[in-house]
């Protein structure tokens, strides 16, 4: 059977000499794995298109009972070229996109989780700000995933106000007195940032958080991901040098992402 949909590719795997295997995230199937014959030879047309930013629309056939599905053409239906000439914004998106591949099931389609994924890579070809917007799809990936945090009470005493840390163990916030005694392994937060992380939203006022707030939202985000799937994303590394963050922020430190 034939295929039409469009589709972001998440991972392209070399296989044997002229060969690759694709992952690509589509709205109606979700991920799956396709083979792309020939596709590393130099003269071969779908190359180019497949580059992970842009979202391209995927011809592919499928034969019963048989597992990987057979690419037969890809063209561009929304290039992403300004995205490839930020080195940040390349950064991100393979955080991003390594995120999807480790924590998405094969064949369990989300369509809110596709729109959300394309709505950040327009964001980010539009010259959106890298880490501010990185920080802000982790989040909601994290939520859409069913990993969301609750900022709700206290996660220590339930008071419903007055939060100084998140426990990403716990996947909640703590009061002062709550957070106080283990605040080495829990990351401190502001309400503003408590604020943003609620709603998920782009602050309109641009200052309502410091770029220092940002970083400690990425690496809440980060660390959650990493606690939730038991395993930290490569691509985190070379992101955070390149925007700047130190990994102190996240799972990679003594934070309290380990499992009981
Ligand atoms: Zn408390």
């Amino acid at each position: 059977m034939q295929f039409s949909q469009p589709a972001l590719v998440l991972r392209r795997t070399p296989y044997q000499n002229s060969s690759m295997i694709l992952n690509i995230l589509t709205r109606e199937e979700g991920r799956l794995g396709l083979m792309a014959k020939g596709l590393r030879r130099s003269k071969s047309p779908n190359r180019a298109s497949l580059a992970g930013y842009h979202t391209v629309l995927v011809h592919y056939k499928k034969k019963q009972n048989s597992g990987l599905a057979l690419l037969n053409s890809a063209e561009i239906i929304r290039g992403r070229h300004v995205v490839g000439m930020r080195s940040a914004a390349v950064s991100a998106v393979h955080v991003i996109y390594e995120t999807l591949y480790r924590n998405m099931p094969e064949h369990d389609p989300d369509a809110m989780l596709f729109d959300i994924v394309t709505e950040y890579l327009d964001g980010l070809d539009q010259g959106n700000s890298v880490l501010e917007h990185t920080a802000l799809v982790l989040g909601k990936i994290l939520k859409q995933l069913g990993y969301g945090w609750d900022l709700s009470h206290c996660v220590g005493c339930g008071v419903e106000q007055g939060f100084n840390y998140f426990s990403v163990r716990r996947g909640g916030v703590l009061c002062n007195a709550c957070g106080q005694p283990h605040k080495n392994r829990l990351f401190q937060l502001s309400s503003a940032l408590c604020q943003i992380m609620r709603s998920l939203e782009y602050p309109l006022e641009h200052k309502l958080l410091s770029a220092r707030e940002w970083q400690v939202f990425y690496g809440i985000g980060q660390a959650c991901m990493a606690f939730h799937s038991s395993r930290k994303m490569v691509s985190d590394k070379l992101f955070r040098q390149v925007v700047d963050i130190p990994l102190s922020l996240g799972p990679w430190n003594a934070h309290d992402t380990q499992r009981d």
